[in-house]
């Protein structure tokens, strides 16, 4: 059977070209990256070339980049190494104050969403902005939520599930303005939308390898020079201490290469990718009743299509694609399993049902003009069949006549 792949903001594939890259530090050229013989310098070097690759992807300086295990890694690095840092002097002089309070969104992925929830465990504060029906947020009310305590505000450039783009320009303004630190989860706007960590006033940026076509298992955090954070994990010197750990070289490699080639062929590859992903979402609603797409009137990254299909159970429609041989998903990958409607699609006012009814098509490099037409026969087929098989969308369908 043929798959299609239209799941890339689950995880990608490696690019061959950084699969190409990464091989010799697996065999010959394994070296521990600190080590001071030569062939140790030729894992340093290959790190720090990686190291200009990824900063030059956002706009940034090289020493501003820590090379973590992750998206999840960068975020918790991020919002408990602010934390932690905003709460030393007070531990130092043992005075009580206010607890430093933090302000992100309702949408954020889990990786920003629990760490700020074990902090509240902990009795920080943190206000969690609503965003509007198009999934996003208002910069003035990050400027609303602020007090003299806010250390923080965390706020995800796009979003996993919609692909909605948030305003982050305006909100590092006023982050600016206030005098926090300002992180953003990047995770699923790296290589898809162009990044500058000045024009967005960012002092913490997080992304992620394999959603840039390098493996799982490696990310990196933007730390802003002087921006005085915690270190999440203690060890040795590695990355001067911001982040101990004998290096993942060849994962380093392959975040290093990926980063280029999405610099070097983004703007190619969004307006392709745009093209198609709007060529079904098009297709899809000439040929199916009672659909719409979610979050489709904000700006959005170019590969995403959420979409609500009245009447159907979204777990119900992912395994008739899948036996289609069409891989997509419903709510976000990592709490596919879970029962609850995903936690984005609520927080822009669907209901339980709607949200449970919606499915998410992610495209990318790969994904070729043939699969979107394949793709464009098979989903209304399955989801007339699911239908026919639904006494409750038979019934209202029939009211609506
Ligand atoms: N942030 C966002 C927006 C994501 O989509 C993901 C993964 O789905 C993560 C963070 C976590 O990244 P990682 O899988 O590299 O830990």
């Amino acid at each position: 059977m043929n798959r299609i792949y239209l799941d890339y903001n689950a995880t990608t594939p490696v690019d061959p070209q950084v699969l190409d890259a990464m091989l010799p530090y697996f065999s010959a050229d394994f070296a521990n990256a600190s080590s001071i013989h030569t062939p140790g310098q030729r894992a340093r070097a290959a790190v720090e070339t990686a190291r200009e690759q990824v900063a030059t992807l956002i706009g940034a300086k090289p020493q501003e980049i820590v090379f973590t295990s992750g998206g999840t890694e960068s975020d918790n690095h991020a919002i408990f190494g602010s934390v932690a840092q905003a709460l030393l002097p007070v531990r130092l002089s043992s005075q009580q104050s206010e607890p430093p309070h933090i302000i992100t969104t309702t949408i954020e992925h889990e990786a920003v969403l629990n760490a700020c929830q074990a902090l509240e465990r902990q009795g920080v504060s943190v206000t969690y902005l609503p965003v509007d029906r198009e999934g996003q947020i208002d910069p003035e009310a990050v400027r609303q939520a602020m007090r003299p305590e806010t250390i923080l505000a965390t706020v995800m450039q796009a979003n996993n599930e919609l692909g909605t783009i948030q305003p982050l320009e305006a909100i590092g303004r006023i982050a600016k303005d206030h005098e926090i630190y300002f992180h953003t989860d990047a995770v699923q706007s790296a290589g898809k939308i162009p990044i500058d960590v000045n024009a967005l006033n960012v002092d913490l940026l997080s992304l992620s390898g394999h959603k840039l076509y390098a493996p799982k298992g490696i990310g990196a955090l933007f730390i802003r020079s002087g921006t005085r954070i915690r270190q999440l994990l203690y060890g040795g010197h590695h990355q001067r201490g911001a982040r101990p750990g004998t290096e993942n070289v060849a994962g380093v490699v392959g975040l290093g290469k990926a980063a280029e080639i999405a610099r070097n062929s983004f703007s190619h590859d969004a307006q392709r990718v745009s093209a198609l992903r709007d060529k079904l979402e098009h297709g899809l609603l000439e040929r199916i009743p009672q659909i719409r797409v979610n979050g489709s009137r904000a700006p959005r990254t170019p590969n995403t299509a959420n979409i609500q299909f009245a009447g159907i159970d979204g777990e119900a429609l992912v395994i008739a694609l899948d036996l289609k041989g069409l891989a997509c998903s419903v709510g976000a990958a990592c709490s596919s399993g879970a029962i609850e409607p995903s936690h984005v699609l609520t927080a822009i006012g669907l209901t339980q049902e709607e949200a449970k009814s919606s499915l998410r098509f992610s495209l990318g490099r790969h994904t070729t003009e043939s699969e979107i037409a394949f793709a464009i026969d098979a989903i209304p087929a399955a989801v007339a069949q699911l239908r026919s098989l639904s006494p409750t969308y038979r019934k209202e369908a029939a009211s609506r006549v």
